[in-house]
């Protein structure tokens, strides 16, 4: 038993030395009769797999892991009657990858049956390819993540993808076709509630990616999201398929315990390791390809056309212009704390500065009421005005707008200041707290002002 142990470690180890293949080729020869079943499975779970329909979908996943199973018999069937050698070899590939990907589908099955909305990761497609190409651009050094990386590329150059269904079939030469769908998952979403410190986006599958909130996915900068599904994917296939050889199983405790040792930081499937992900990261730094920009630039003026109709609700319930740009949510007439963040920002993390109209009605309409905290990629930003316009601002005249009125507003704000302490010390209970508010807003208006 213990000898047996032994052995399968070992082939282990020699398949993980192997580099990088992930034992999708070859296949067994078509004449080959011993090889029809695996195809016949192959072919089946492919086109289940691509479904929409989730148990379904989780059926196909199992039967394209069977297929891979039943390839190793008859490769090796193939290299005991041709005499070749490296049919031997690709036979314990494929019987290992076949067996971690159909032990790794059957034990997750129960778990997967919780219907998710698909994620339409095709539409991105055009992005994705974008992005890989410009991966390909991007020298080496400029991406290795730590100093044990020696890739000298990502994926084999010239991978792509295209749309299949709301999935993606990524074409990897030498190599073939692989899907990777995606799906919301509800459970993930709340694992993530529920654990402290953990609120990620997107993570990683076998098969695909999930996301935590579709919603919050689809308000996503296009360009963020593509990085994203690239980031994914080295997880699923240079990881999982390649580096794991399927056994999702592995990789999960071993993902996990490196995270409980060594955090994000340390970790080698993100940082450290030399098939880490945050190369994609790491290479698609300042990437800002002009068509995602233009919908990016689009997406705030829509964003802040809504935060205006908000600010106006917000005035009809309380009487009262906002203290804060925050308080539109407490207040409930903003939905999400997303849509506070402009979704033309590359990192996704940029929100908009909110200028205070103290003055209330006597504020000229054409002041500035809300701007990007961060420029957009083309060094724009956009601007909302007290009388709902909105406007595109190059640097120099958003400068130079932003200058003229603070210093038109600074004089103003010292007697604003004064009445509002007033105010405060004579207030009592909640009123108290809501001047000091506004107080503490008018400080750093005229601290803002006076820089
Ligand atoms: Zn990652
Ligand atoms: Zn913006």
């Amino acid at each position: 038993m213990k000898r047996n142990l032994l052995a399968i470690g070992l082939v282990f180890a020699a398949l993980s030395l192997a580099g990088c293949t992930s034992g999708l080729q070859p296949r067994s020869s078509p004449a080959n009769p011993f090889g029809w079943p695996a195809k016949l499975a192959t072919d089946a779970g492919f086109g289940l797999e691509s479904t929409e329909a989730p148990v379904l979908r989780d059926a196909g996943r199992i039967l394209y892991g069977l297929g891979d199973f039943l390839e190793g018999p008859a490769l090796a069937f193939e290299g005991l009657v041709l005499f070749r050698r490296e049919r031997f070899r690709s036979a314990g590939l494929k019987f290992a990858s076949g067996a971690g990907e159909l032990v790794t589908g059957v034990v997750s099955a129960p778990f997967l049956i919780v219907p998710g909305r698909n994620v339409d990761l095709a539409r991105d497609a055009d992005l994705v390819n974008a992005g890989l190409e410009q991966i390909e651009r991007t020298p080496p050094e400029a991406w290795h993540a730590s100093p044990n990386d020696h890739r000298t590329e990502i994926f084999p150059r010239g991978t792509r993808v295209k749309a299949h269904g709301t999935a993606l079939l990524w074409t990897i030469p030498g190599e073939g076709e692989i899907l990777q769908a995606g799906e919301e998952s509800l459970f993930f979403h709340a694992v993530q509630a529920i654990v402290p410190g953990t609120d990620y986006e997107a993570q990683e599958r076998s098969w695909g990616m999930i996301v935590k909130d579709l919603e919050e996915w689809d308000s996503w900068n296009p360009r963020v999201r593509a990085g994203t599904i690239i980031h994914e994917f080295v997880h699923q296939y240079v990881q999982i398929r390649c580096q794991f050889k399927g056994w999702s199983i592995a990789y999960w405790p071993a993902y996990g315990v490196s995270f409980v040792a060594n955090g994000w930081e340390g970790h080698w499937a993100e940082r450290t390791g030399p098939r880490a992900a945050e190369a994609v990261d790491l290479a698609l730094r300042g990437w800002a390809p002009g068509e995602a920009a233009a919908l990016g630039s689009r997406r705030c003026d829509t964003q802040l056309g809504q935060i205006f109709v908000t600010i106006v609700a917000y005035r009809e319930k309380f009487s009262a212009e906002p203290l804060a740009i925050e308080d539109l949510l407490q207040a409930g007439v903003l939905a999400k704390p997303g849509d506070l963040l402009c979704p033309a920002d590359l990192a996704g993390t940029a929100g908009y500065v909110y200028l205070y109209p103290f003055r209330g009605t006597e504020t000229p309409p054409d002041s500035i009421l809300v701007y990007d905290a961060a420029p957009h990629p083309d060094g724009s930003r956009r601007v909302l005005r007290c009388n709902g316009e909105r406007a595109v601002l190059a640097p120099p005249e958003f400068e130079a707008a932003l200058r003229e009125q603070r210093e038109a507003m600074l004089p103003l704000l010292a007697p604003a200041i004064d009445a509002a302490r007033a105010a405060a010390k004579s207030a009592a209970g909640g009123d108290k707290e809501a001047l000091e508010k506004k107080l503490r807003v008018l400080e750093k208006l005229r601290d803002d002002a006076a820089k």
